[in-house]
């Protein structure tokens, strides 16, 4: 069903909490941030509540501080960086619950940041104390953190049961409008790219999206998983042993839909610019590092045949020059095709970028397990509470 969006709420002198994914990475002692891209991914939405005459209260998580105050996890270099993003000042809470905060209810056009919610163990407890106390903060609630709508925590969960109305905001609609269109009416011909490191990370993932596209292009590591399952030879090749008999499952369900590569970049060792050569039956003594030329030019013919794409995972070690050409051949047969292309977060973006084709990719999606466990076809606990339509 659909969920309320951030534009169907009357904002107007009321105080909206906005639970944002402020996640950001910070250089060694926590006072520097290297890249601000989520910060700047929840600008519209501030933006828009801020225009609409709300007061706005910003909350998030940052790294693991297991449930106590730590200064190297606190969100004030955050508060800094969103200052000079929005040009107007950003007040840096001392905590996100307790009296010190319940005085600083910011008034229309004022922006109020939340000190870490994982400061409090209750937060990934998902306690209905600390829920109901963070709801009390505000009128209205608006969940624009994707990456984290996969938790059922008190921010992106419990706190909904005490709010009037709960809605997306314009990242979080963004992200289900692109992966709903992916995964729920796909134009034809669909096809799912698949790769990465393990077949027991994206055992659902491929299983539901077997169900869905037209076409499964199988790389990275996880191939080694199936062709060993086949019997055919795999070297020293990353290989999950214990799931030889689901990758021939899998494979009997997808029919002729799954397809494997026909030949692979191997080397004697992973480490970057090693000795390495194209082959089609992997030796004992070598592994398999990258996709080759015959199943690069197999898989850019599929892709270009497709409507609506959806990727996740790299054809190879793409972090180690030369073992990225498969992956970069992909991106840019991706971006050439025309098609819908949905592309999931983590390695897949990296793979996207280095092949600077970003701007021609339809959507990027900016939560990794988030978008794993959408293409699984799970319902997300931070999605589900939102209120419907
Ligand atoms: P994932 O997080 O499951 O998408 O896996 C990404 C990781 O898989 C990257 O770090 C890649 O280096 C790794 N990977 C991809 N292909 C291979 C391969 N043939 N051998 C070892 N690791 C691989």
């Amino acid at each position: 069903m659909a969920k309320l969006s951030i534009r169907d709420l009357d904002l107007k002198s009321k105080i909206v909490f906005i639970r944002v994914d402020f996640n950001v990475p910070l250089a060694a002692g926590g006072q520097e941030i290297t890249s601000d891209k989520r910060i700047r991914a929840s600008l519209p939405t501030i933006r828009y509540a801020l225009e609409q005459g709300a007061g706005v209260i910003l909350a998030s998580h940052l790294g693991r501080p297991k449930g106590k105050p730590n200064p190297e996890m606190s969100l004030k270099p955050a508060a800094r960086r969103l200052e000079e993003l929005l040009g107007q000042p950003v007040k840096m809470a001392p905590d996100c619950v307790g009296p010190e905060v319940e005085a600083m209810k910011p008034a229309p056009g004022e922006v109020v940041l939340l000190e870490n919610l994982r400061f409090h163990a209750e937060e990934e407890k998902n306690d209905p104390e600390f829920s109901r106390k963070l709801a009390a903060l505000c009128d209205v609630y608006v969940n624009d953190a994707f990456g984290s709508a996969h938790r059922a925590h008190a921010s992106t969960a419990g706190m909904v049961q005490f709010v009037s109305q709960a809605a997306a905001g314009l990242l979080m609609e963004q992200e289900l409008r692109f992966l709903g269109m992916a995964t729920r009416h796909p134009e034809r011909p669909a096809v799912a790219i698949l790769g990465g490191a393990k077949v027991s990370d994206k055992i659902e993932v491929i299983s539901n999206l077997m169900k869905i596209v037209d076409r499964l292009l199988i790389g990275g590591a996880m191939a080694y998983t199936f062709q060993k399952a086949q019997g055919e030879p795999v070297g020293k090749s990353l290989v999950e042993d214990d799931k030889l008999d689901l990758a021939r499952r899998l494979m009997a369900d997808a029919g002729g839909k799954l397809l494997l590569p026909s030949d692979h970049v191997v080397a004697s060792e992973l480490k970057e610019g090693a000795e390495h050569e194209v082959v089609i039956a992997i030796p004992d003594d070598k592994l398999g590092v990258d996709i080759g030329p015959a199943t690069i030019a197999r898989y850019s013919e599929v892709i270009r045949g497709a409507k609506t794409i959806i990727w996740n995972g790299p054809m190879g070690v793409f972090e180690k020059p030369p073992f990225d050409k498969g992956t970069v051949a992909l991106a840019r047969a991706v971006a050439e095709s025309g098609a819908v292309s949905v592309v999931g977060g983590g390695d897949s973006e990296k793979a996207i970028k280095s092949a600077g084709v970003a701007d021609r990719i339809t959507h990027i999606s900016t939560g990794g397990g988030a978008s794993l466990e959408f293409l699984s076809g799970l319902e997300l606990p931070g999605v589900a509470v939102l209120t419907d339509k």
